[in-house]
């Protein structure tokens, strides 16, 4: 009797230094698809409510995908068809409304971002402090915002926007002067290219803005790329070397990064990775890059369990959850932290 209890006390043990029970932030969620269309609020709340995920980073899409006079069937994705995708602005009155609308003990846990602009217009910057103007205190960063993204840029009339161009570095003048952090999707190569082909265009923002905290999308990865070529050996040197180098830089975990750089084939955490993100504990967030459905949010969010349970579990809270609110602007943080 006395061994079976002991038994059960050890099980017991065992399992509770591994059940950390994680709180989340989203770092990276789509409010909208590539319709503008969404699944609602109240679906948001209950995934939120049903998977411990305490604050998303709220935004929308700022392109819209085109139901071509040509096309019988409507589209689904925006590689659904050939047609093209347009800068669409009011993707940011979508979200605004839906944040007004929260209760305000919800809305605290909503961090809207905008998006809505033609990063390649130098215009962008007056649009942006528009918006900032017409809703004080409203946005709490800007982005995500769509630089090179293979297949989704090349259906953009235009050019692909680069990180490093005209337009954007006005709109990094503004992010500095009104403390909105940055979160920007800048793939660090093209599909067929296996050397960081475009790093430089996020490396010059990053060295000529030291007081934006630029949150990089994937970390510069990209499904299509995956899909392409496998994994990029050059990713993880090349973060080691920007994080060591710039301060201001924070990384997004979200899907492509997830697999096939944290977890292997057989789901096992990567030892480098875990070396990586253990060293600069600071750093580094999770996103679902979900798009206007929430029902795979919980999915999204726990798939990172094996990963971050094999980090130092300080570590592992603080990239669960609490460095994406430290780069809120400041006045949100001391509002959260009341
Ligand atoms: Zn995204």
């Amino acid at each position: 009797m006395l061994r079976l209890s002991f038994a059960l006390f050890l099980g017991l043990a065992v399992s509770c230094a591994h059940a950390r029970d994680y709180r989340y932030s989203d770092a990276h969620l789509h409010y909208v698809d590539f319709f503008q269309e969404s699944e609602g609020i109240d679906k948001l709340l209950e995934a939120m409510a049903a998977n411990r995920i305490e604050h998303v980073m709220f935004s929308g899409i700022p392109v819209a995908k085109k139901w071509h006079e040509d096309e019988p069937k409507r589209p689904r994705y925006y590689a659904g068809d050939d047609a093209g995708v347009y800068w669409y602005s009011a993707t940011d009155t979508l979200v605004a409304h839906a944040y007004k609308k929260l209760p305000a003990e919800q809305r605290r846990r909503f961090h809207p971002f905008l998006s809505g602009f033609n990063p390649n217009d130098k215009n962008a910057d007056a649009h942006i402090r528009r918006m900032l103007e017409l809703d004080p205190g409203l946005w709490q960063g800007i982005g995500e915002i769509f630089t090179r993204h293979d297949d989704l840029t090349a259906l953009i009339p235009g050019d692909a926007p680069r990180a490093n161009n005209e337009a954007l570095t006005r709109v990094y003048h503004l992010a500095a002067e009104y403390d909105l952090p940055v979160m920007l999707h800048a793939n660090i190569t093209s599909k067929r290219e296996r050397n960081p082909l475009y790093l430089q265009e996020i490396e010059q923002p990053l060295r000529n803005h030291p007081h934006v905290r630029f949150i990089w999308a994937h970390a510069g990865t990209s499904m299509e790329i995956h899909r392409h070529q496998e994994k990029l050996d050059f990713i993880l040197p090349t973060l080691e070397r920007l994080l060591a180098d710039y301060p201001n830089l924070y990384i997004d975990l979200s899907w492509s990064v997830l697999r096939p750089y944290l977890l292997d084939e057989q789901g096992k955490p990567d030892p480098q990775w875990l070396q990586l993100v253990s060293s600069y504990p600071a750093r580094f967030m999770l996103g679902s890059d979900v798009v206007g459905r929430f029902d795979s949010l919980g999915e999204y969010m726990r798939g990172f369990e094996p990963f971050l349970d094999a980090l130092p579990e300080a570590v592992a809270r603080q990239v669960a959850r609490d460095n994406f609110l430290a780069v809120l602007p400041r006045k949100v943080q001391a509002e959260l932290a009341d």
